[in-house]
């Protein structure tokens, strides 16, 4: 049941659960300077450590993040 709820909350609303609740795409900036490459992967090129970030996971400084194939700043 409990489930059910996180789940539906996370496709519809966007919410992703993990230790503490984390913001919204919606409310959140598209980064710039990044490349769109295959299977959701993006390549982001603000500094020279070009970081190639799966869906879900940060770049080296932590504050890049690739939500479902686009990337975002958590700093806006
Ligand atoms: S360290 Fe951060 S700013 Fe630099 S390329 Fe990686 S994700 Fe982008």
């Amino acid at each position: 049941m409990l489930y059910d709820i996180i789940r539906k909350l996370e496709e519809v609303e966007g919410y992703q659960f993990g230790r503490k609740l984390k913001r919204r795409s919606l409310d959140m900036k598209e980064a710039l300077f990044y490349t769109v490459e295959d299977k959701g992967k993006v390549q982001c090129r603000l500094c020279n450590n070009h970081c190639h970030i799966k869906p879900g996971k940060r770049g080296i400084c932590r504050v890049r993040e690739n939500r479902d194939g686009k990337l975002y700043s958590l700093v806006y």
